[in-house]
C-alpha cells in the first residue's frame, strides 16, 4: 500500500464580539476569530494537512488572504477543495487526528457535532476522525485567551 502523511497547523487571534467557528460549528462565546475568512482554525489546519500529504501547496497559496473572494469565507470551501485534490491524486483518508488548543471555552460538548460535520464534508466515517481539546496551561497569548491554535495529522492511502 502507498501511504502519505500530512501535517497542518493554524492559529488565529480572538477578539470580543466576533464569531467563533470550529469545524464549521458556531460556538456561542464572547470572543471569536480575527481572520480574513471565518477563521476556522481546525478546518485551516486540516486543509493544510490534506494538501501537504499530496504535496499540493498550502492553504495560503490556493486561497490567498489578499483575494476578496475569501473575505469572511466559509472555510468548508477550502476543505471541500482540498479533499477533491486528494481524491484526484488517487488517495483516501485513513484517519485524522487533531488537537485544538484554547483556554476557553471547553470544546467537550461540541466535539461530536464538529466530528459529524467534518465527516459529512469529507464523506468519510466519523470513526476516522479524532479530536482533542487542550488548554495552554495559561501560558502565552493562547493561555491568556487571546488566541486559539489547531494541529492536525492526516494519513492517506492509495488503493
Ligand atoms: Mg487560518
Amino acid at each position: 500500500m502507498d501511504f502519505r502523511v500530512g501535517i497542518g497547523y493554524d492559529i488565529h487571534r480572538l477578539e470580543e464580539g466576533r464569531k467563533l467557528i470550529i469545524g464549521g460549528v458556531h460556538i456561542p462565546f464572547e470572543k471569536g476569530w480575527i481572520a480574513h475568512s471565518d477563521g476556522d482554525i481546525f478546518f485551516h489546519a486540516l486543509t493544510d494537512a490534506l494538501l501537504g500529504a499530496v504535496g499540493y501547496g498550502d492553504i495560503g497559496e490556493l486561497f490567498p488572504d489578499t483575494d476578496k473572494n475569501w473575505e469572511n469565507a466559509d472555510s468548508s470551501i477550502f476543505l471541500k477543495e482540498s479533499i477533491k485534490i486528494v481524491r484526484e491524486h488517487g488517495y483516501n483518508i485513513q484517519n485524522i487526528d487533531a488537537v485544538i488548543i484554547m483556554e476557553k471555552p471547553k470544546l467537550k460538548i461540541y466535539k461530536e457535532k464538529i466530528i459529524k460535520n467534518t465527516a459529512e464534508i469529507l464523506n468519510i466515517e466519523e470513526s476516522k476522525i479524532f479530536l482533542k481539546g487542550k488548554t495552554n496551561e495559561k501560558i502565552g497569548e493562547i493561555g491568556k485567551g487571546n488566541a486559539g491554535a489547531s494541529q492536525v495529522v492526516v494519513l492517506l492511502s492509495k488503493n
